[in-house]
């Protein structure tokens, strides 16, 4: 079977500083895995590549064996591939059903009527908002619209999921509830890359972690053994 993901030697510039400097690896189909390294290591600059936000100076992004390298945000979207952001962004005029429509047309498949409206409903009430549709997106507290986010994302029925630091800012209680629903993301299958700074996230979640550092993969393995690799834990803290 194809990877699910394959990134191979990611360049990416801005001016004269190397943000991504040839890093490679691979998600198989159904794989959790943890993409980390402390702020600036150009975690995040990979995510934007791979979903197409920015263009790659060099090196190529696989989805499921097809090349989605040059493709715009739109069509990486109907390859399968969903992201969430850091900063909740659903649109505010829109209640929430309305903005889980919306993403719906971003999918592989375009859904109309009943259909769609069906498949709303399934996506609120996998994340924990069954019969909340009609509610202003403004009204919502933080964990709902962290549910909300996940629900767009899940709308255009991905195959491959990018979560970056989806976890960030939910309380104790909150953030057993964000790990149960990517727990139950990964019962379904779906696989998984995780830009995460919560290492009880992590290590709930990833069975292997991919590790960066100043535009480069400084190692990669078992969450385990990469928790306690002494160059990780370097990068992690500076010299
Ligand atoms: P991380 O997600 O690991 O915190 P980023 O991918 O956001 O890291 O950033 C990697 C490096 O690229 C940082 O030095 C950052 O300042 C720089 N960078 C990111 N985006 C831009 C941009 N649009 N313009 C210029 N520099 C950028």
């Amino acid at each position: 079977m194809s990877a699910q993901l394959q990134i191979t030697n990611l360049q990416k510039r801005f001016g004269g500083l190397v943000a991504v400097n040839g890093v490679s690896f691979t998600l198989s189909p159904g794989e959790v895995v943890g993409l980390l390294g402390p702020n600036g290591s150009g975690k995040t600059t990979v995510m934007n590549m791979i979903s197409g936000a920015l263009p790659c100076d060099g090196g190529t992004v696989q989805v499921g064996g097809t090349d989605i390298t040059r493709m715009k945000p739109h069509k990486v979207a109907k390859h399968g591939v969903a992201r969430t952001f850091q900063l909740v962004r659903p649109l505010p005029t829109l209640n929430v059903a309305e903005n889980v429509l919306l993403a719906l047309a971003f999918g592989k498949k375009r859904h109309w009527g009943r259909e769609a409206r069906e498949l709303v409903d399934q996506k609120l009430e996998f994340v924990g908002l069954a019969g909340r549709g009609e509610e202003k997106v403004g009204n919502l507290t933080y964990i709902d619209q962290k549910r909300l986010e996940m629900a767009r994302a899940l709308a255009s029925e991905p195959d491959l999921l990018l979560l970056d630091e989806w976890l960030a800012g939910l309380n104790p209680s909150e953030l057993r509830i964000g790990i149960d629903l990517v727990q139950h993301l990964q019962g379904q299958g779906m696989t998984v890359l995780l830009v995460e700074h919560i290492m009880e996230a992590v290590r709930a979640l990833c069975s292997r972690c991919i590790v960066m550092s100043a535009g480069e993969k400084i190692a990669e393995g078992a969450s385990a053994e990469v928790l306690r690799d002494p160059a990780v834990i370097k990068a992690y803290l500076g010299d």
